[in-house]
């Protein structure tokens, strides 16, 4: 088995992010699995080295390790995606030539346009772009227009068996239809990268957040195209706050730097997501790997975890003890 924890570094890595790895980690770890670090810096405008430079420094604080990575190595590197992007253009050189993408010169205004005079038909791509001819897209080339690329997405049911809720069915309409995959400003989608990334670095099992879930199908889609074997993929619930908003990173909500600079030690950490997660009975400190023994995927089927208002207090005056 191999597994990979894929954050990006578009802000210090919250509570939620370390309970998407501790779940990663457990998973890949109680099946004796290799686990890869991936740095999702794809979206350059977003990332920032020091955000790059807190994630070991993060995963290593709370005692969750990895096996090949940026700076580890490996045999599937480079593994920052940055460094990545000859590949990713490769990939879509191949899909071109096997007539599997199309560029797509739609604006979002006219997208927009599109799915009012719908009615409420969901922002489902409306194939305008599907089948220019050649002609067709130099006219629009030489009208100013940029294309981005998309791939085809026919409609129809995508079902996979989600490692964690089971049996998981969505519609390719209600994923939005045929989807880019390089946007046009030339920056290569998270799909794209991805699946790309999965593939080549031999992942078999993708543990994430439930907030990815509905980019399974495409992803699926992908390596279809790709003619690759597609990983397993488990979704655990996502951290909540009292109102149901998720944590994130804009938000600054609860960052694990900013825990450990309070002095919350890392085993209260671990502990109180065990417990928060069902995976523990009573809250108590512990390492990762006490939760080996008796830890497995479906345990994780459950609602998203509700964190109190006060949870950095609580988990400070737990360290404390
Ligand atoms: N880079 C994504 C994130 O940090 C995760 C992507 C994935 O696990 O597929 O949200």
């Amino acid at each position: 088995m191999r597994s990979r924890f894929a954050p990006s570094p578009s802000g210090r890595m919250h509570l939620g992010n370390g309970w998407a790895a501790l779940a990663c980690w457990l998973a890949c770890r109680s099946a004796g699995g290799t686990i890869v670090l991936r740095i999702e810096d794809i979206d350059q405008a977003r990332s920032r080295q020091e955000f790059i430079d807190l994630i070991p420094e993060d995963l290593a604080w709370l005692g969750l390790d990895w096996d090949e990575g940026p700076v580890k190595g490996g045999a599937y590197g480079p593994y920052v995606q940055s460094q990545r992007l000859a590949r990713y253009d490769e990939v879509l050189a191949e899909l071109a030539e096997r007539r599997l993408i199309y560029p797509c010169y739609c604006t979002r205004k006219e997208l927009q346009e599109a799915a009012r005079i719908r009615r409420n038909a969901g922002p489902v791509y409306p194939g305008f772009c599907r089948n220019l001819t050649p002609e067709q897209c130099l006219e629009r080339e030489n009208s100013g227009r940029r294309p981005s690329l998309r791939v085809s997405f026919p409609p129809g049911e995508v079902t996979f068996n989600d490692l964690v809720l089971g049996p998981v069915t969505l519609h390719t309409s209600e994923l939005g239809g045929d989807f880019p995959v390089r946007r046009t400003d030339g920056v290569h989608a998270y799909q794209l990268a991805v699946a790309v990334d999965d593939a080549d670095m031999h992942v078999t099992q993708v543990i994430r957040g439930a907030d990815i879930l509905d980019s399974t199908p495409r992803q699926l889609r992908l390596f279809e195209l790709l003619g690759e074997a597609p990983p397993s993929y488990g979704h655990v619930p996502l951290l909540v706050d009292h109102t149901g908003r998720k944590l994130s990173k804009t938000h600054k909500d609860l960052e694990l730097a900013a825990l450990r600079e309070r002095g919350v030690r890392p085993e209260v950490v671990i502990g109180y997501l065990a417990y928060k997660s069902g995976l523990i009975d009573r809250y108590r400190p512990l390492h990762a790997g006490e939760l080996l023994p008796e830890f497995s995927l479906p345990r994780l089927n459950r609602p998203p975890i509700e964190i109190e208002p006060d949870a950095e207090v609580v988990l400070a005056r737990f360290s404390k003890k």
